[in-house]
């Protein structure tokens, strides 16, 4: 189920050069309309290519406009019916709409501290740059049980 985005809900995230759903999208597939000459909607975002989307959902979860939806299969949510969230700082919201317009909302948390508070690093040493450019850096024997790769074990030679 690919994504599409609404026009008439998309602010084109106030004209930044990169939008949100840009920097989400673990494809590159949202664009950003500039001049409309792609679409004939200008500064409107839009998914350039929804046969490649991972329909991950990423770019539906953090557009601040809820401009972003899922196109879904026939089989699932046929003649009118939509599955939306909307993700805040803690929760996100769905909302289900039925084909036979009932609408229902589920809210669930997402986290359990603050955002903005992780620590990524906490506990793990420092990366030292100047160990990068060493051969066999990440396969060193020492590590942990890892060993340097012994291309005579290789299937394709
Ligand atoms: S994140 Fe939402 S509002 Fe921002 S450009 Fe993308 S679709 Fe538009
Ligand atoms: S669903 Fe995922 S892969 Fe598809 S356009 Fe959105 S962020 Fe990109």
């Amino acid at each position: 189920m690919p994504t599409f985005v609404r026009t008439e809900k998309c602010d084109g995230c106030k004209g930044q050069d990169k939008t949100a759903c840009m920097y989400i999208c673990p494809h590159d597939l949202m664009k950003l309309d500039k001049d409309g000459s792609d679409t004939g909607h200008a500064m409107k975002s839009y998914n350039q290519e929804p046969e490649q989307c991972w329909e991950c959902y990423s770019c539906v979860k953090i557009c601040p406009q809820n401009a972003i939806e899922c196109r879904h299969y026939a089989d699932v949510v046929p003649l009118g019916g939509s599955v939306q969230p909307l993700r805040g700082t803690d929760s996100i919201m769905w909302t289900i709409k039925f084909r036979n317009g009932t609408m229902k909302r589920f809210k669930f948390p997402i986290r359990t501290t603050p955002e903005g508070s992780i620590d990524p690093y906490a506990g793990k040493p420092e990366a030292d740059m100047a160990n990068i450019e060493k051969p066999g850096f990440f396969n060193h024997d020492e590590l942990k049980g890892y060993r340097s790769g012994d291309p005579s074990e290789l299937i394709c030679k």
